[in-house]
């Protein structure tokens, strides 16, 4: 039973550790770099202490060199004192030979004659004689017990007499100075290792507490709650993410909202006709089924109420397979300002019944290459709906513009217009404007998104420019091409 507990609590503590969070990637590359460090240290003290220690020397050996030869040319009755100093201070031996004498500074005292280190100053002094160089140096390791040295020799020129200065230098750091230098790596490994381990882990909290923070908002979101707020303070980039977030949930929230009401709009659509073909076909069984005359009229209105079902499933139909690119185009050249023409005189039997101005106003032909049906039937949703959506002022223009590549079709209206904020969603499909519900116009929310495919198939530019109670001005825009000859035609007709 323990054993089975255990087994679970380990595996557990195992899925806690995620190899590819930030948190563990901040704290390993950190860990990694700390080791790397201290690794180098430890090999350059190892490996390259001595060799450090050894041109550090041999430079401080050539500057001591320096100064003492020029103090025994300037002063040589003063040289002692300063190579006493010197060779005290920089642990040195370091011996003068004049024609006469020689002298002997070992950091103690001064003295004269021979000592232990005769034969380096004999060999070195060999050196000097059969180099052309006026100085030679040369490190010396040997097991005499006296250990690695650095032995220098230069001549010193003074009134005319080669003197010659030796310097011996003991070589390598006594084991106190490395046995120190040994115990503060350790140390510094240590401090190096667990700031790096501090550092890591406040660096990984600061990293990751904005994108916990943002996944938790994320995560209420996807519940559907919309009123959360992203935050990513602290980083650019994490507040240009909550930023874009915050957008992203308002757009949610927003389409959330329209597709409700298009389904609530649809369905009141189809509730309709459908509630009214049920009540007038119920009440020619109950009441008027005898009479004729009430029988027709009340059939009548069930054959126009299932017309304009049919009308809606059309549209329905028509929306989907533009959307599924199921529809086929049947391209040929036409003149816009032709078809534009026919649309106009199609609307112009309702301008004089109900009180219509319509205005047209033609540009020269203008040749384009599309499905002329579909084109008619673009522009006659443009006018259908400037004339739906006119309300009291009755005045509708249609304009073609021609330039020298392009054709431009306007339907101007001075109705109700749209407002700003709805403007962007008029061509989604079963979108109606708040306004329109208002005052119960009747429409599907289909004409502009069956407008907006048949115009995407063409290529076309298309949009609206409007302002809410001023008016709408519905454009879209074709590129023309050169009229087509007669015998295009009748290649075409044959
Ligand atoms: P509908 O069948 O509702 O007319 P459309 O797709 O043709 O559907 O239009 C979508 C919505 O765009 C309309 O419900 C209306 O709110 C708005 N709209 C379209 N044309 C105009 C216009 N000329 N003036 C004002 N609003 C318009």
């Amino acid at each position: 039973m323990a054993d089975h507990t255990g087994k679970r609590g380990s595996k557990r503590a195992v899925k806690r550790i995620d190899t590819s969070s930030i948190k563990t990637t901040t704290l390993l590359s950190f860990v990694i770099f700390a080791l790397f460090l201290v690794m180098i240290l430890w090999g350059l003290s190892n490996f390259y202490l001595n060799s450090f220690y050894e041109r550090a020397r041999s430079q401080e050996v050539m500057r001591t060199a320096e100064t003492l030869e020029s103090q025994f040319r300037q002063d040589r009755y003063n040289f002692g004192p300063l190579a006493l100093q010197t060779a005290a201070s920089n642990d040195l031996y370091i011996r003068i030979d004049t024609a006469e004498d020689n002298f002997i500074f070992d950091g103690t005292r001064e003295v004269q004659g021979s000592d232990a280190f005769e034969n380096d100053v004999n060999r070195i002094k060999e050196k000097l004689a059969s180099s052309a160089s006026g100085n030679v140096s040369e490190t010396r390791r040997d097991n005499s017990g006296m250990g690695s040295r650095l032995v220098y020799a230069s001549y010193i020129t003074a009134s005319g007499v080669d003197n010659i200065l030796c310097i011996i230098a003991p070589l390598y750091p006594d084991q106190v100075t490395i046995r120190i230098l040994r115990d503060m790596l350790i140390y510094v490994s240590f401090i190096v290792l667990i700031v790096s381990l501090l550092l890591a882990f406040a660096l990984s909290v600061r990293l990751t507490s904005p994108i916990e923070k943002l996944t938790r908002s994320a995560q209420e979101l996807s519940k559907g709650n919309h009123d959360v707020y992203f935050d990513g303070a602290g980083f650019t980039e994490t507040k240009e993410l909550a930023k874009a977030l915050n957008k992203a949930s308002y757009e949610m929230e927003k389409t959330d909202f329209y597709q409700r009401e298009i389904i609530a709009n649809v369905s009141h659509d189809l509730k309709t006709p459908l509630t009214m073909i049920r009540s007038y076909a119920e009440k020619i069984i109950d009441i008027t089924g005898d009479n004729p005359e009430k029988r027709n009229a009340d059939l009548n209105v069930i054959i126009s109420e299932t017309e304009h079902l049919n009308r809606l499933v059309t549209d329905m139909l028509s929306v989907s397979n533009l959307q599924s690119n199921n529809i086929e185009l049947r391209m040929e050249t036409f003149d816009l300002v032709e078809a534009a023409r026919s649309v106009y005189e199609s609307f112009l039997a309702l301008a004089t019944s109900e009180g219509f101005e319509i205005h047209f106003h033609p540009c020269k032909p203008a040749y384009v290459v599309g499905d002329r049906t579909r084109m008619t039937q673009v522009m006659t949703n443009f006018v259908s709906n400037a004339v739906k959506y006119s309300g009291d002022n009755k005045y509708i223009e249609i304009r073609l513009s021609k330039t020298s590549k392009k054709v431009t079709f306007h339907c101007i209206d001075h109705g109700m217009g749209i407002p700003s904020d709805e403007i962007g969603h008029v061509w989604d499909k079963y979108y109606r404007t708040s306004a329109n519900h208002e005052r119960g116009i009747e429409g599907t929310g289909l004409g502009l998104a069956i407008v907006k495919g048949i115009l995407n198939l063409h290529g076309a530019k298309y949009g609206v420019e409007s302002e809410e109670g001023k008016g709408s001005d519905f454009w879209f825009e074709m590129e023309t091409v050169r009229k087509p000859s007669a015998e295009d035609t009748e290649k075409k007709d044959g």
